[in-house]
């Protein structure tokens, strides 16, 4: 392949920020993906919605780096959901949103990942708009995605998937979701489990029952894109015995297919 470069007269535009980008207006409420873990995996209007937010609110997994992006007087809300009743949980983080946007504050909500995968961005973001509270959705990069790639395992890779599919483990009652299609997760060449480590013996065996094959190459990643991500490898049928092993901890995700055996052929450097 031959560079060829862009002819002298050409003026290439730059993107400078803050300017290009938009602002975080009083009253209004940004729903900002902060990524796996890997601070540097932020993306710009994030960082760019921190420096301007009055008050973050925030959940568990986010580095405190990418916290100590708001500004110094900002406030900093934790809205965690270990333990307790998430739902009821759930509905007070959305009304505080709404009584800090009310106020006039330029509102921040930090989630893991990206908010709208397995993050109930989108409960929050309906009971917003019924709230008549203007808000941007600022996606963030998924543990499904960020952390395969940390981990040297491609999501997709030509002659081995032409498709992937994201599921979860654990519905809102804390039970391995009745609503999967075993059968379907079966037979999708790359499946990528986020919650999946407490029932993942229930998992694999379903998905053993439902026609998959035992020695099909899976993995888990845990804390992923973190200095603390271990990566333990093995088969659908052997993955619980070997994170049991490994001790192994959410959170974690799981990723089933014939992508998983690239791995060892590409180690990237990607600290972790
Ligand atoms: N919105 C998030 C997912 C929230 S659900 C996203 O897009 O990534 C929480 C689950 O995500 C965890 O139980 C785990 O399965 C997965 N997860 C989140 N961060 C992770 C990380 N750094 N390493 C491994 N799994 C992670």
């Amino acid at each position: 392949m031959s560079a060829v470069p862009p002819p002298a007269s050409v003026t290439r535009p730059a993107l400078v920020p803050p300017c290009d980008l938009p602002q975080l207006l009083p009253g209004w409420v940004w729903l900002v993906g902060a990524g796996p873990g890997d601070p540097g995996l932020l993306t710009l209007l994030a960082a760019h919605g921190l420096m301007q937010a009055d008050v973050v609110v925030y959940d568990a997994l986010v580095d405190e780096r990418i916290l100590g992006l708001a500004p110094a007087g900002a406030e900093l809300v934790y809205a965690g959901k270990r333990g307790g009743k998430p739902s009821a949980q759930q509905r007070a983080i959305t009304e505080s949103l709404i009584d800090f946007a009310r106020e006039g504050r330029r509102v921040l909500r930090l989630k893991g990942g990206d908010p709208f995968v397995f993050g109930r961005g989108a409960e929050e973001a309906v009971d917003l708009t019924q709230a008549g509270i203007p808000f941007r959705v600022v996606p963030g990069i998924t543990a499904g995605i960020g952390g395969l790639a940390y981990a040297g395992i491609p999501a997709t890779a030509r002659d081995v998937n032409t498709a992937v599919t994201f599921a979860t483990g654990h519905s809102a009652d804390g039970t391995v979701p009745c609503t999967l299609n075993w059968a379907a997760l079966a037979a999708s060449p790359v499946v990528v489990f986020y919650m999946a480590i407490k029932h993942l013996p229930q998992i694999t065996s379903n998905l053993v029952a439902a026609g998959r094959s035992a020695d099909t190459p899976a993995a888990a990643i845990a804390e992923a894109t973190t200095p603390r991500q271990r990566v333990v490898q093995a088969t659908l049928g052997t993955l619980h015995q070997a994170i049991t092993e490994a001790g192994l901890e959410p959170p974690a995700i799981v990723v089933i297919g014939d992508v998983v055996s690239l791995a060892p052929q590409m180690m990237p450097q990607n600290g972790g």
